[in-house]
């Protein structure tokens, strides 16, 4: 009975195990750290986009203030070169020139802006991916961690397995078949040890006297807990 007894203990603890596999915190883990890294990288590629927008809008800037600054060249040549002669001409090419100047002038401020705005970008892409590659160290020192506990349960599993095919052989086959039959009505523990103040190890109760000297001379008979149900057996020494 003993020997009954230490199977059923391994048999719940490989169950116990095996379900650990699983590991459902864990997975879940995992999971959620996966879906963050996948969500900054989508804001990491958008703000990625927006810097070559932003590219694009420099060089619009850059060649736009090119040419204003040659038509402003070309207007003040145009003036200076003394042939304009009516003063409302001269006048109407001054208003001419100054309308090109200002909008020189946003265009120039315009650029400052846009270069500003690229530093920051430029900036926030770098902690963007700095913390990428965190969220990434962080996700495969975890997996590495859960795959070394499975590892470790296999491993357990593994020794315990041995010590069963042992027992298996060392248990009568009238002990083993009871067991098996009635396995699964008590989740996997149908024997329960009596201990020396006649309490049932499987529900925690104490059996009348008359029982427990029935479990003691029980031999290979199949005495139950009353309240619970299980096989009692005194543990040999
Ligand atoms: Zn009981």
């Amino acid at each position: 009975m003993n020997n009954l007894y230490r199977l059923q203990q391994i048999e719940l603890e490989q169950a116990k195990l095996r379900s650990d596999e699983l590991a459902i915190n864990d997975y879940n883990e995992l999971r959620n750290i996966k879906a963050n890294f996948a969500c900054k990288k989508d804001a990491f590629l958008r703000d990625k986009a927006r810097l070559e927008q932003f590219t694009a809008k420099q060089h619009k800037l850059s060649s736009e203030e090119g040419n204003l600054r040659a038509r402003i060249a070309a207007e003040e040549k145009e003036l200076y070169g003394g042939t304009i002669s009516s003063p409302k001409a001269v006048a109407a090419k001054e208003q001419q020139i100054n309308s090109l100047k200002n909008k020189l002038n946003k265009c120039v401020s315009d650029a400052a802006n846009q270069r500003q705005a690229r530093v920051d970008l430029e900036i926030a892409l770098e902690a963007q991916l700095r913390e990428l590659s965190a969220i990434q160290a962080e996700f495969n020192a975890k997996k590495e961690l859960y795959q070394q506990g499975d590892e470790r349960r296999a491993a357990q599993i593994a020794v315990l397995e041995k010590e069963r095919k042992k027992l298996l052989k060392l248990i009568p086959d009238a002990f083993l078949e009871w067991y098996h039959s009635t396995n699964n009505r008590f989740e996997g523990a149908p024997l329960a040890k009596l201990n020396n103040k006649n309490v049932c190890m499987g529900c925690n109760t104490i059996v009348t006297p008359a029982l427990a000297r029935k479990v003691a001379n029980a031999a290979e008979d199949i005495v139950c807990c009353e309240k619970c149900g299980r096989r009692l057996f005194i543990e040999e020494e």
